[in-house]
């Protein structure tokens, strides 16, 4: 099996998490949420599995991943309408002009880390 994005993605994360974590002195923690763009080309059954091949063996093993789809959202360049898709738009509902453009739904977001009682 090969998820090399995945697996990039996850060890930034776990890198990203564990520095707060010394920061603030936590030792463990409760779950860790993300929010994923449809965009971000990640398939979240695979990011936790590399999550859980990272983690084993350390502080954050057994941490759970909650993992959240943010739909894309587009601004339609022509009439300023805003608005958001599950799939890939190439038309803006409101106008019709074709090629509006993706403002959301490529980045993958830390939202939040639970600190374990
Ligand atoms: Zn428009």
């Amino acid at each position: 099996m090969s998820f090399m994005h995945e697996m990039s993605l996850a060890q930034n994360i776990v890198d990203i998490v564990q520095e707060e974590m010394t920061r603030h002195g936590v030792e463990k923690l409760q779950a860790i949420n993300l929010a994923v763009g449809r965009m971000a080309a990640v398939v979240p059954q695979h990011l936790t599995f590399c999550f859980e091949i990272i983690t084993e063996n350390t502080g954050l093993a057994g941490t759970a991943l909650h993992i959240r789809e943010v739909p894309l959202t587009y601004r339609c360049l022509a009439c300023g309408h805003e608005f958001t898709a599950d799939e890939m738009a190439f038309i803006c509902p409101e106008c019709s002009e074709a090629d509006p453009k993706l403002e959301k739904g490529r980045e993958l977001t830390i939202e939040n880390i639970e600190v374990a009682d």
